[in-house]
């Protein structure tokens, strides 16, 4: 007997309905790229050199996948900072924030580098900030079946306790039934990644985790993501240039002997 092709004996695909879509682009209100700008002359003009300094984007709880504004924390290791950037500093940040506004990713610079891209050591930085973030965005993106080889199909009160051993999966029903599909909810979050320089470039990415509420299986991707700028940049009085030199000269701050593993590696 000839075998048949494996392709024959190949399990259809699982259902999947799509339910909602997570964020391709960022789109950001000019004048919060504009500050992320500004920020880096700040660091110029207040410490005589170009400083690595980080920050967070933020979203409003209706509006999740736009960034309303940039919000800078305290930076304890400017060079290099976010090397260390953690649960702990993300958190303390959410908490110092107005009751409806949330962070969706985050924002750094480096300054004067010539490496316009992300680099290894911000590989890790997108973990840590959509582990965190991803809590708050997460959103329902399909239904996806899980088949079930062997689903053992029980009526409630009308079976014995040996029958529980038969099926890899049994369903407990009030009325008998022949067929039974398993859909489960694709969880899906995601966070902003934005690096800026000097020269007033920037690049920007997205990074996705799905997970299958009861197969538990996880899925995490990353692409490059177009900037979509929404309004004009913002008019600057000279009592926003203040407030944001003095935030700058407060939070970020030159650290002339960084520990040598802390430096970002190209
Ligand atoms: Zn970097």
């Amino acid at each position: 007997m000839r075998l048949r092709s494996l392709s024959t004996l190949k399990r259809p695909e699982p259902r999947e309905v799509p339910l909602a879509a997570l964020p391709r682009a960022i789109t950001m209100a000019a004048q919060a790229l504009e500050k992320a700008f500004r920020i880096n002359e700040m660091v110029l003009a207040v410490h005589g050199e170009s400083l690595e300094w980080y920050g967070f984007t933020l979203g409003l709880v209706e509006q999740p996948d736009f960034v309303a504004d940039i919000g800078l924390p305290q930076n304890d290791l400017n060079l290099t900072v976010y090397a260390g950037l953690s649960a702990e500093t993300i958190a303390r940040f959410q908490e110092s924030l107005p009751k409806g506004t949330l962070i969706n990713g985050w924002i750094h610079s480096h300054g004067a580098l010539t490496v316009k891209d992300f680099s290894r050591t911000d590989a890790r930085n997108h973990e840590v900030v959509l582990d965190f973030v991803g809590a708050s965005l997460k959103r329902p993106v399909a239904k996806r079946e899980v088949p079930v080889r062997d689903l053992a199909l029980l009526v409630r009160d009308r079976y014995a306790p040996q029958d529980l051993a038969k099926g890899t999966v049994a369903i407990i029903t009030d009325a008998p039934i022949t067929e039974a599909v398993i859909l489960e909810t694709v969880y899906g979050s995601w966070c902003f990644a934005v690096v800026v320089g000097d020269d007033g470039w920037h690049r920007q990415e997205i990074h996705y985790r799905e997970y299958g509420i009861l197969s538990g299986q996880a899925r995490v991707s990353h692409g490059d993501a177009e900037l979509v700028l929404v309004g004009a940049g913002g008019e600057w009085s000279h009592s926003d240039s203040r407030s944001l030199r003095e935030e700058v000269e407060r939070k970020v701050r030159p650290n002339k002997n960084p520990p040598l593993e802390t430096l970002e590696r190209m």
